[in-house]
């Protein structure tokens, strides 16, 4: 499920090696970038529970694909740079 909306805004050679991915909302289009951990963050966090598990996220307001370059928003010129952080992790 999550995948086939992944591949209907963008689907992006680079982005598909990283837990990144493009959601569209309205005429906004937002780049999602994951942190997930690794096994050394298992061992440094004990909060974390396994690898792969998402400790951080990023949402940043694009209208390009920085990887390679495609217009993602249609029609729309202005873009307000602005950015959402979570933090799932257990050291804060
Ligand atoms: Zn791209």
């Amino acid at each position: 499920m999550l995948e086939e909306v992944r591949d209907l805004i963008h689907r992006c050679s680079s982005c598909s090696l990283a837990e990144v991915w493009f959601e569209e909302d309205g005429p906004d289009v937002y780049l999602n970038l994951n942190m997930v951990a690794t096994e050394e963050d298992l061992e440094r966090d004990h909060y974390l529970e396994y690898e792969g598990q998402t400790i951080e996220t990023v949402k940043v307001q694009v209208a390009f694909c920085p990887y390679c370059g495609q217009k993602l928003t249609r029609g729309k010129e202005v873009v307000v740079p602005q950015f959402q952080h979570h933090n799932f992790g257990g050291k804060k």
